[in-house]
């Protein structure tokens, strides 16, 4: 900008008298003129401000959902088609999010399909954010998550951080690769201490480890394929999510609790929205 200021007040001298620049040099932050008449002048140009993370491809313009961990419902066809995840500047930007042995693969697990890997960690340690990115959820789940952490990523990847003792960062948040986001714990529904970590695209979980190296913490590749086989599981997984009914709860208050409207509680359970609900009662929501 200084540059063309430059050139049009010179441009703007040279008309009357002749002086053209004819060519530049530059060197560090500064650049000399060359004029046609065999002068020159230094022009300081500062340098650009130094580049910001951008939300280039504008992550939050789609179900930026902060009040839940799933920003819609998971759907096999949502990710049928094979797709890349493109690590890109981020393939030396990244930081495995706690390093100890991993309890449990992603995969069925007695029956029930376990969405993420489970990794030994001690109370209170820290647990950073995997990549770049926003943290699109922070706080307490219901659903067995416990205190948990979902942070959106700028290639679109999300990754989940669940049974914190605390968490350490706040929704709409910018975070860095390895930046504290919570210490691990046994919240929600756990057994003993771990940290349960999720990788997802458009809410779809896949297998972590196809991103990273569960023994040495490193990423896999910089381009990484998904394709449908990789959510194969999730055509065999029952969605469902019960809520069993207390005393104190409408069908208002727990719709609102669950993300999901009266209308689907009714419909699922073949109910009125004016039905008294019976304590104990076990109502599908999903
Ligand atoms: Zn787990």
């Amino acid at each position: 900008m200084t540059l063309f200021i430059a050139l049009c007040l010179v441009s703007a001298l040279s008309f009357a008298q002749e002086k053209i620049p004819v060519d530049t040099i530059s060197r560090g932050n500064l650049t000399v003129i060359l004029y046609n008449d065999k002068t020159w002048q230094y022009v300081d140009i500062q340098p650009a401000a130094s580049v910001q993370i951008v939300d280039s491809v504008n992550i939050t313009a789609q179900n930026w959902i902060t009040n839940s961990v799933y920003a819609q419902k998971p759907d096999y066809a949502r990710t049928k088609d094979t797709c890349i995840i493109d690590f890109g500047a981020d393939v030396n930007n990244y930081s495995f999010p706690v390093r100890g042995k991993v309890y449990s693969r992603f995969g069925m697990r007695s029956g029930k399909m376990h969405t993420g890997v489970d990794i030994e960690l001690k109370q209170d340690d820290t647990v950073v954010a995997a990549f770049d990115g926003i943290v699109r959820f922070a706080g307490w789940n219901n659903s067995g998550y416990g205190n948990v952490v979902v942070i959106r990523h700028y290639n679109g990847l999300e990754t989940v951080y669940a049974h914190l003792s605390e968490v350490k960062c706040m929704a709409n948040q910018k975070v860095t690769a390895g930046e504290l986001v919570g210490f691990g714990g046994n919240t929600g529904r756990a057994t003993g201490t771990h940290l349960h970590f999720e990788t997802r695209l458009k809410d779809n979980a896949f297998d972590p480890e196809l991103i990273f190296n569960l023994q040495t913490g490193v990423l896999v590749a910089d381009k990484i394929p998904l394709y449908a086989s990789n959510f194969d599981y999730m055509k065999y997984v029952d969605n469902s999510e019960y809520h069993v009914v207390k005393s104190g709860d409408t069908l208002y208050a727990i719709a609102r609790k669950y993300h999901v409207s009266v209308k689907q509680i009714c419909d699922l359970n073949g109910i009125k929205e004016t039905s008294i609900l019976s304590v104990g009662k076990r109502l599908r929501l999903r």
